[in-house]
């Protein structure tokens, strides 16, 4: 298990996972910001961790890859969905700038208030962060450079490619509620495509166009 942020990167780095300006975000932000204090010791371990709610922060792996498809530059407009501990939105924050919007939308009232004092620690306050059920998109905020969910869904939500910007990409965990595989929507010029990148396991996308809660 690596035992620093840096560590942990690095072999996020040789593994692949990480494109160099990803690498270099989440070298800005350490992990330990954003730990349940019981499991301080696997901040820089390469699991999914509980925070509470059911819920997890996603293994830094995972976030690597997920961020290194999403290819967030400079000055865009990012929606997340499915915000947890906030530890994806300040790796999103950090790829956007300052002159670029990260807006993270969580179900979970009490994890958008844990987001929101994890996010004051690790200095990415301006991050908006909202409410409700992020399967809708935030019409409001639209249209998106890119969007990414970080919660498993049964399809893409039409809503959110219906927000994507015509050249955005959007990353996307599909398919049953224990299993799915991540992947990328693209819009141009009109035309959606959609391409499967690898097998992964998050909690499920809860809401109108993901699972129903019973179900789920
Ligand atoms: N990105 C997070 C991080 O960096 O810690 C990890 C997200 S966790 C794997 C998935 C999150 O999606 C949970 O906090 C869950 O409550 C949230 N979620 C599930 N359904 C949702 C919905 N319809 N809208 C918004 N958030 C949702």
């Amino acid at each position: 298990m690596a035992a620093s942020n840096a560590e942990m990167v690095s072999g996020l780095r040789a593994q692949g996972f990480a494109t160099p300006r990803v690498a270099e975000a989440m070298l800005k932000v350490d992990r330990l910001l954003f730990m349940p204090e019981r499991f301080r010791q696997y901040a820089y371990a390469d699991y999914p961790v509980p925070i509470g709610f059911g819920q997890t922060i996603s293994a830094p792996g995972v976030v690597a890859i997920m961020s290194s498809e999403l290819d967030v530059q400079p000055g865009m407009s990012v929606l997340e969905v499915g915000t947890g501990s906030g530890y994806q939105a300040a790796i999103l924050a950090e790829l956007a700038g300052s002159r670029g919007k990260v807006f993270s939308i969580e179900r979970i009232p009490e994890a958008r208030g844990l987001a929101k004092d994890n996010l004051a620690k690790s200095g990415h306050a301006g991050i908006r962060l909202f409410v409700g059920d992020g399967s809708m998109g935030l019409p409001g905020e639209a249209p998106f450079d890119r969007i990414i969910v970080t919660a498993a869904s049964p399809a893409v939500p039409p809503a959110l490619v219906a927000q994507l910007k015509d050249g955005g990409k959007l990353v996307i965990p599909v398919g049953s509620a224990y299993s799915q595989e991540l992947v990328l929507v693209e819009k141009r010029g009109g035309d959606v495509s959609e391409r499967r990148l690898l097998p992964v396991v998050f909690v499920p996308l809860i809401g109108e166009h993901g699972f129903v809660g019973e179900k789920a």
